[in-house]
């Protein structure tokens, strides 16, 4: 029999899988492989988003829309991509953010309106979503679905514009909050960024197939390096770019305003091997690493990350302080979410389940333990009773970003204030919970450096609780983060 104590603390209602949060986004035009090619697009995409996918395509005359539950690859088969022909292509891959985790909520959105056939999906969080969705209820639009997606479609179909853009561009501008978006049109793709940019959207070329070239957007330039595009450059804050049988055009739809990159896609979000923001994500994450090293010093053994969040962190803080670095903690890559408790008697498995622990390079050793963020701290206090177990004879926890002291309300999933734990616990109060020797983490000045943030151009709020919008709707945000996790 399992003692109840113990099975509340270990039981699987953990952040088991960590890799679900956010979305990612992908389009392209004029490609004859563009379903195949979004469709890679969305794989290398999958950490952005695990719960639902989708892809909806045109072929000039019609828009076909296919999306489900699950991950890329079991939901587009053979058959389901040839059943999506077309040139222009955009993709979604979601974990939900704002709204339920249903499937009529999954991306891209796709209806008929005045102004054609259009299909749209989006990542971030459009913080006056509720508002503006109440308003447009007034006026008579029915809604399918909880998604902040469908507040710009209802948007744009009630734009008294006469093109496309020219609805977008209007409907964007009433917007709050973070979007990268892209959006299907029968014979054109336009994608934006919001004025802030909290989110990614970069910008690719490629050949088309037929001698020409093809254009490609993706929320991480990892989907480019997939189907042999080049990076060009990236969707500017602010910024629509339309492709359509004119060519492609660039304007700037909003008045330029302070940029705030989210610096959460660098600690921890975007794959390594990315450019995000015009920069390698890979070299912020060992620079973190190295400047923990250098501000939060210790006498150790090893050093030994948290995989795989804490991986180039680690690395960083071993070049830099000379202490071998170990993959003495060895993670399950098949862990998913649809894990079935075999019963209840061995049900106790916990954070075990991910991860396991390399004996013979932890017994007698003084540990120096990398990870990029304490959210709740339950999963990491598991972590280090695992180091220990194992023979550790010192954990020292450090942590490459600074202590996350509020929620984020732009897209990516952190859980309410009084939940995360050091919004109201000191870093010594966080260690004693964690029952580590040592926990330290990097300043913020450190992350400013360390992402080479010399025009004050991220977002940190999470760490300083110093929003870079009004916030006008804050209780009903705070709500909905209630609802979530
Ligand atoms: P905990 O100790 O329970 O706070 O969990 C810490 C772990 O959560 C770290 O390994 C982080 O990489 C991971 N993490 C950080 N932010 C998020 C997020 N938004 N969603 C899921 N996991 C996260």
């Amino acid at each position: 029999m399992s003692d109840p104590a113990r099975s509340i603390d270990l039981s699987l209602d953990l952040p088991l899988d960590k890799f679900h949060e956010e979305c990612g986004v992908f389009a392209i035009y004029g490609h004859s492989e563009a379903t195949n090619l979004t469709y890679l697009g969305l794989y290398a995409l999958q950490h952005r988003g695990q719960e639902s996918a989708g892809i909806a395509t045109s072929d000039s005359r019609e828009i076909r829309c296919f999306k489900s539950m699950g991950h890329v690859a079991d939901i587009f088969t053979p058959e389901r991509i040839a059943s999506l022909p077309g040139d222009l292509a955009i993709g979604h891959t979601r974990y939900s953010t704002a709204g339920d985790t249903v499937l009529m909520n999954a991306q891209p959105f796709s209806v008929a309106c005045n102004k054609g056939q259009i299909a749209v999906a989006h990542n971030g969080n459009i913080t006056n979503a509720g508002e503006l969705r109440r308003e447009l209820e007034r006026e008579g639009s029915i809604f399918q679905a909880s998604s902040d997606t469908e507040v710009i479609l209802h948007l744009i179909a009630r734009s008294r514009e006469r093109t496309l853009a020219g609805a977008l561009r209007e409907a964007m501008l009433q917007l709050e909050g973070a979007f990268s978006l892209v959006l299907l049109a029968r014979d054109c793709v336009i994608v934006a960024r919001d004025p802030r940019g909290f989110r990614p959207l970069a910008f690719g070329r490629m050949p088309s197939g037929e001698g020409g070239t093809a254009y490609v957007f993706a929320s991480e330039t990892c989907a480019f390096d997939l189907i042999n595009a080049d990076y060009v450059g990236d969707v500017q804050p602010g910024e629509m770019v339309s492709v359509g049988p004119d060519g492609l055009q660039r304007e700037r739809y909003a008045p330029e305003v302070p940029h705030a990159q989210c610096v959460f896609e660098h600690v921890y979000f975007s794959r390594p091997d990315s450019i995000v923001f015009g920069r390698a994500v890979q070299e912020s994450r060992e620079n973190l690493g190295r400047l923990l090293a250098r501000e939060s010093a210790v006498e150790a053994d090893v050093v030994v990350p948290v995989p795989d969040s804490g991986v180039a962190a680690a690395i960083g803080y071993a070049a830099e302080s000379g202490i071998p670095f170990r993959q003495a903690l060895i993670r399950n890559h098949y862990v998913g979410r649809t894990f079935i408790e075999p019963s209840q008697a061995i049900r106790d498995f916990g954070v075990k389940l991910k991860l396991n622990p390399v004996r013979h390079l932890l017994e007698g050793k003084r540990v120096v333990l990398v990870d990029d963020s304490i959210v709740r701290g339950t999963t990491s206090r598991k972590i280090v009773r695992m180091v220990r177990n194992a023979g550790a004879r010192e954990v020292h926890v450090r942590i490459s970003c600074p202590p996350t002291v509020s929620p984020c309300f732009y897209g990516v999933d952190t859980p309410r204030e009084a939940e995360l734990i050091a919004s109201n616990h000191s870093v010594e109060q966080i260690r004693e919970f964690l029952e580590a020797d040592s926990l330290a983490y990097l300043s913020i000045e450190a992350l400013r450096h360390a992402v080479a943030d010399d025009r004050g151009q991220y977002c940190y709020a999470c760490y300083t609780r110093d929003y870079p919008t009004d916030l006008v709707h804050l209780e009903e945000l705070v709500a909905a983060k209630g609802r979530r996790r």
